[in-house]
């Protein structure tokens, strides 16, 4: 894949965020290790993407500092699985502000959504960033997802550094 224009330098925090959160499957590589779907062969299950793609994205996603990479054993080789940094963990918010701006601009086909639910009241929030019930902030500790790819009812979110969430298969 051709190399664009790097806007890590730029003064714009927008532009930088960009650099990093900007690509469509570095977005949906997040939102799986969210849903508990860390590991290699899960991510490309789910998002059947090929390989390398998805090899760069996780690669590129570490170096930014937003994933770290924890070795596990498979079988023969190590294999490795792939935990929310403090700076992954806050990138949720950008998660639902693309939700609230999806559910408000664009059509599911299947009409079911992503339903942001706030687990200190138990509400559905509209807003990805506070519960519009009670006021807490919405935070992976705080927020479970009812999903419309997941067969779960509610999806715990992971946190920093958590290697197991609910969703992860052994
Ligand atoms: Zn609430």
């Amino acid at each position: 894949m051709p190399l664009r224009t790097s806007w890590s330098e730029d003064n714009c925090p927008i532009a930088r965020a960009a650099d990093v959160l900007g690509d469509p499957w570095s977005l949906l590589v997040l939102r799986e290790v969210f849903m508990g779907n860390n590991r290699f062969d899960g991510m490309k299950k789910e998002l059947r993407v090929a390989d390398n793609v998805l090899s760069e994205r996780l690669r590129r996603l570490v170096g930014a500092g937003l994933l770290i990479a924890e070795p596990y054993s498979a079988g023969k080789r190590p294999r490795n699985e792939y935990l929310l940094t403090a700076a992954g963990t806050d990138a949720l918010p950008v998660l639902h502000a693309l939700t609230v701006w999806a559910q408000k601009h664009t059509g599911s086909p299947s009409g079911k959504s992503l339903r942001i639910i706030c687990t200190t009241c138990g509400t559905e929030s509209a807003s990805g960033a506070w519960c519009q019930t009670c006021g807490a902030e919405l935070t992976a500790a705080t927020t479970a997802w009812d999903h419309p790819k997941s067969s779960e009812n509610l999806i715990e979110l992971a946190k920093a550094g958590t290697s197991h969430s609910p969703a992860t298969d052994a």
